[in-house]
């Protein structure tokens, strides 16, 4: 599974001595939701997707590594 990654300009953000700044953030659209970049990592070791490639389990998203090693895991030795 890919995630699909969009990026939106949000108006608002931080207001700084009356300047209104526009702020250009990254999110990222996977698991019918959408994500801060800093925010979608794998739930396991909590470090970002390598090319975004991950995969859902339990509604969390896992890099292929640590899906592989929960499955390890759950079937035992
Ligand atoms: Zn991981």
């Amino acid at each position: 599974m890919n995630a699909a990654i969009l990026v939106a300009t949000l108006a608002g953000g931080k207001e700084t001595r009356g300047v209104k700044r526009f702020v250009n953030e990254t999110y990222i659209s996977a698991m019918n939701q959408n994500w801060h970049l800093g925010c979608f990592l794998c739930a396991a070791c909590g470090k970002p997707f390598p090319g975004g490639r991950f995969v859902e389990y339990h509604d969390k998203p896992y890099d292929l590594k640590c899906f592989w090693g929960l499955q390890l895991r759950k079937h035992g030795s």
